[in-house]
């Protein structure tokens, strides 16, 4: 029956549970002890088989929590990879899905990226994600409608007791977080005025920044003086980018962009760039761009384009950009680019200030807080930096992609416990069960 389920929409599942099991929680964990997957009711069994059999997205993720919100009636869940390095955290996607399966498998693939990324950015975070699923009708457009549903969504990551840490992704605006932030302390990425640490885009561009020097440096190549730079977007990580770059003396930066208004104000920003600068406005599909002749190519638009059609058009030596998921097939497409000789530097390793800048709102801040800056330089080992150099050796030394030698070291500083609070999310997790979590609304 769930096997049919996973078939069918989160609205279908929802039904499911609410319907014919009568709760309105559900969830599947991984026994500590025994590294079997437990269902909270016993007609689930089926999804604890899927995830059993399921190597390509589960491994071993210690959560999966269900709720169909009382107000809203919509399918919620906080997806749990690792709590070692530290309570799970990761964003909270609002975003349509077609079957269940789809919900399921993004939030697994999601988790276990949000471990490695928040690891290999030296932070004491483990990784996890937040998935509301997005019906087919309009409501979502709805103020009313979102600031209740992000309220209940903050009211569900509250029964977790911690073991899940919410923050912005895909799908949700600022403005959701304050009303996440009205019912729930777990979360990050909280407006400026309620406390939080406000856009992080600056922060994420001048990380990407230092990983296309890590990577010059690893190649011999020296600094981002008098390089050519391609890039793809000129949105707020990319318009920063470009301030960083022209101020590190690069020779030329050529940039396409879908929106017109947005490539005259980039223009406009740069107009003393003095001939550095071209913005090409292009049509949606068109990404010529990537087969741009240039030292180092910058994705900071889409997901997904480095694939079959693009990388062999691709003409630079180093491919280093803000922009999530850029291998449309992380082993195929990484492969790819090895064999062609074109070093490209993980997405999750160079675009880590986003949720760096967020990450430790509950510290407080500081002017140039040297929490974050410490990514930026040189001296702290996990710098954006060092770890660029790092993951690029070892990718060499190993004659692996460079996005299996981050991954590795990602898995490897993943298993490092957190060093005040030990595995403790799997101690919330393993008492949510013990004391029946999932009786706790009708
Ligand atoms: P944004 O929406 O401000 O910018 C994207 C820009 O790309 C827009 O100006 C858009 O018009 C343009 N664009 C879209 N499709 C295009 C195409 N085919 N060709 C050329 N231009 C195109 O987003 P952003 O905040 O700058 O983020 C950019 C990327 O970086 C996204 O993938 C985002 O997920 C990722 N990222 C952002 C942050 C952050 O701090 N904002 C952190 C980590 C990752």
């Amino acid at each position: 029956m769930v096997v049919a389920l996973l078939d069918s929409s989160p609205e279908a599942f929802a039904e499911h549970l609410v319907s014919e099991l009568g709760t309105r929680r559900a969830f599947a964990v991984t026994d500590p002890k025994r590294g079997r997957v437990l269902v909270s009711h016993a007609s689930l069994q089926p999804l604890a088989d899927f995830l059993e059999r399921e190597r390509r997205d589960f491994h071993d993720h210690e959560g999966l929590f269900f709720e169909v919100g009382q107000d809203c009636g919509v399918l919620m869940a906080a997806v749990i990879h690792s709590t070692r390095r530290g309570n799970s955290q990761g964003g909270l996607r609002y975003w349509p899905y077609p079957t269940t399966e789809t919900f399921v498998r993004d939030g697994l693939r999601l988790a276990q990226g949000m471990t490695r990324k928040n690891a290999l950015a030296g932070i004491w975070w483990g990784g996890g994600k937040g998935l509301i699923a997005r019906g087919p009708d309009d409501r979502w457009r709805d103020p009313t409608f979102r600031a209740r549903l992000y309220q209940e969504y903050g009211r569900f990551t509250t029964s977790l007791g911690g073991c899940y840490v919410t923050a912005e992704d895909a799908g949700t605006r600022a403005e959701d977080m304050e009303s996440v932030f009205a019912t729930t302390r777990f979360t990050t990425c909280i407006p400026p005025r309620l406390g939080g640490s406000g856009n992080p885009s600056p922060a994420t561009a001048l990380g990407v920044v230092r990983a296309m020097e890590g990577a010059l440096d690893h190649l011999g190549l020296g600094t981002l003086e008098g390089k050519r730079v391609a890039m793809q977007g000129t949105g707020n990580v990319a318009a920063a980018m470009i301030g960083d770059l022209l101020a590190a003396g690069v020779a030329g930066i050529v940039a396409s962009e879908i929106s017109s208004e947005r490539a005259t104000w980039v223009r406009t920003r740069y107009a003393d760039a003095g001939g550095r600068l071209e913005v090409r406005v292009v049509e949606r599909g068109d990404h010529s761009i990537l087969g741009e002749a240039c030292d180092i190519l910058a994705p900071n638009a889409l997901g997904g384009v480095l694939n079959p059609d693009t990388i062999p058009k691709v003409q630079t030596t180093i491919i280093c950009g803000a922009a999530n998921n850029q291998l449309l097939d992380e082993q195929r497409d990484a492969e790819a680019l090895r064999a062609r000789g074109i070093v490209y530097v993980p997405d999750f390793l160079c675009n880590r200030m986003g949720i760096v800048s967020c990450a430790n709102e509950q510290y407080g801040r500081l002017p140039d807080d040297p929490a974050i800056q410490q990514h930026l330089g040189r001296a702290w080992a996990n710098a954006v930096f060092n770890v660029t150099k790092r993951a690029l050796e070892l990718a060499e030394a190993e004659r692996i992609t460079t996005a299996s030698a981050a991954n590795r070291l990602a898995d490897s500083l993943a298993q490092v416990e957190h060093p005040i609070w030990g595995h403790r999310g799997q101690a919330i997790i393993s008492s949510l069960v013990a004391t029946h979590w999932e009786r706790g609304v009708s």
